[in-house]
């Protein structure tokens, strides 16, 4: 008789040979799995170590790199040159983070991607924009 909801052996109740809420979950778990994986692979494409930041810092970071590879106007980025290294380069990012950049012949590289504190704290005074 097909009719008749059983109890599978996970707790769950269903009809048919497989509990499709458990078979459900498992898909979801799946494509989360997958979803983390991809996000993890994509940090080996980044020019520069980026994985200890949020995800929304990760995202604006790569599309600043992206577009510095178009148009190397840091000025666009509302970035300033450093006080202490003219070649030195400091785009902001979000109000609490910001890339730092060397100028390579008017080329820009980033370097490295900073939160505000550690600006203030690796180089006091040093790294103070002009
Ligand atoms: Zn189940």
């Amino acid at each position: 008789m097909s009719g008749h909801k059983k109890t599978f052996q996970c707790g769950h109740k269903g009809f048919g040979q497989i509990c499709h809420c458990c078979l459900q979950l498992e898909t979801q778990d799946r494509v989360q799995r997958a979803k983390k994986q991809n996000w993890r692979n994509s940090f080996d494409l980044d020019p520069i170590d980026l994985d200890r930041l949020p995800n929304y810092v990760v995202l604006k970071a790569r599309n600043i790199i992206n577009r510095l590879q178009g148009c190397s106007d840091y000025r666009i980025f509302k970035g300033k040159r450093l006080c202490h290294d003219r070649l030195v380069i400091s785009i902001p990012i979000t109000r609490n983070y910001r890339m730092l950049c060397i100028d390579r012949d008017g080329t820009l590289q980033p370097k490295q991607v900073i939160s505000h504190g550690e600006y203030n704290v690796t180089k006091p005074g040093s790294l103070l924009r002009c």
